[in-house]
């Protein structure tokens, strides 16, 4: 609850309507729940949306706009004229251009570090699962440290695990290892290591660090990063949910699936100018919240790449902060 404070503070700073639950008001608003939380804290504004529904139309507005969007085509490199960017190269060739902004998710950081640009990018392997219909005992999103729900439009519920992730070791995770120390002492229980990831995985222990512009390189070997489920924290989701909600039982399996979940060593997300290469924008390790503040991201990368004022202080996101000596200090994260 003392965390929920600290917090408190960032939501009013801008202005949302959050507010600390005591625990007749979390049993009032979750129905059906034998478990004795002491309190929490709800976000009465907020909202959720479903990705399958809401991406595709960002996408058909954005065209609406202007914005042409070419699928099934790796980048595979910038184009460089006197360091600068001058275009990227493409499977299907090159498009000129004086600005290129780097936003590849899981991938970012070893496309930029073939150019030179260095930072702390690692990834987790999520989870998650969606249940057939089952009665509603809360309209929104919860979650505690055990796992986390949200209602869904076909009547059942999307289930995630409070924290438990797998962790694929490989090379970025031995030259990352310091930075991460913190969030390691902090997770260290709840991550599942591997010894390797998938062959062809951004950080696999054979994936090449170095390629030609003119030949397939590891943007092609894997087309989407779409990991198995692991089964062991499906069910020990499904048994988390029926413990908690005993009346509706162990929920029946619909859909399970998972994703690799970028992430920074403050758990803060990189949205600058790569200044080693003019022309080059940043904007990834959005630390697995990318779905939710992707349209508010968007709206400020555009305005960087533009040179329009953002509106906002980008400090906390600047990319030298993992190389000028700045203390790393991980970001309010619920
Ligand atoms: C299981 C799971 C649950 C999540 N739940 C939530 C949630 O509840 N709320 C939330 O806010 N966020 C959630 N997230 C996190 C969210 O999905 C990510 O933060 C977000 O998708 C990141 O967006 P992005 O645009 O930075 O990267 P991505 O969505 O990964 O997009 C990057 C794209 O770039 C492409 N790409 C990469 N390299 C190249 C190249 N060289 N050439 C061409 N294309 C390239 C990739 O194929 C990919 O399509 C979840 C993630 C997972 C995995």
């Amino acid at each position: 609850m003392a965390g929920f404070e600290d917090w408190l503070v960032h939501a009013r700073a801008h202005g949302l309507d959050t507010r600390m639950m005591s625990r007749a008001d979390v049993a009032a608003q979750i129905t059906g729940s034998e478990k004795p939380w002491v309190g929490g804290l709800f976000t009465p504004s907020d909202a959720r949306a479903e990705p399958w529904t809401a991406v595709p139309l960002l996408a058909t507005g954005a065209q609406a706009r202007g914005a042409v969007i070419v699928e099934n085509c790796a980048v595979r490199a910038l184009d460089l004229a006197a360091g600068r960017v001058a275009g990227v190269v493409t499977e299907l060739g090159r498009i000129a251009c004086d600005q290129v902004v780097l936003a590849g998710g899981a991938w970012s950081a070893l496309f930029a570090r073939a150019h030179g640009v260095i930072f702390p990018q690692l990834s987790v392997k999520a989870t998650v699962l969606a249940t057939e219909p089952l009665p509603e005992v809360f309209r929104g999103n919860a979650a505690d440290d055990d796992f986390a729900f949200r209602r869904r439009n076909d009547g059942g519920y999307s289930l995630a695990p409070g924290a438990s992730h797998d962790f694929y070791i490989g090379p970025d995770a031995f030259r990352n290892f310091g930075a991460y120390l913190p969030v390691l002492k902090k997770d260290f229980r709840s991550t599942i290591f591997h010894p390797a990831a998938p062959a062809h995985y951004p950080d696999a222990w054979f994936t090449a660090r170095r390629w030609a512009a003119d030949a397939p390189g590891p943007f092609e070997a894997i087309r989407v990063l779409n990991p198995a489920p692991n089964p062991k924290i499906v069910a020990d989701v499904q048994a988390r949910f029926a413990e908690c909600f005993p009346a509706l039982g162990r929920p029946k399996l619909k859909a399970a699936w998972a994703g690799m979940i970028d992430t920074m060593p403050d758990v803060v997300p990189v949205v600058d100018r790569a200044t080693a290469v003019p022309g080059l924008v940043i904007a990834t390790g959005m630390s697995g919240h990318g779905f939710g503040i992707g349209p508010g991201m968007g709206r400020v990368v555009a305005d960087l790449v533009a040179g329009n004022a953002t509106g906002h202080d980008l400090g906390r996101f600047r990319l030298p902060r993992f190389t000028d000596g700045s203390k790393i200090a991980p970001g309010p994260s619920l």
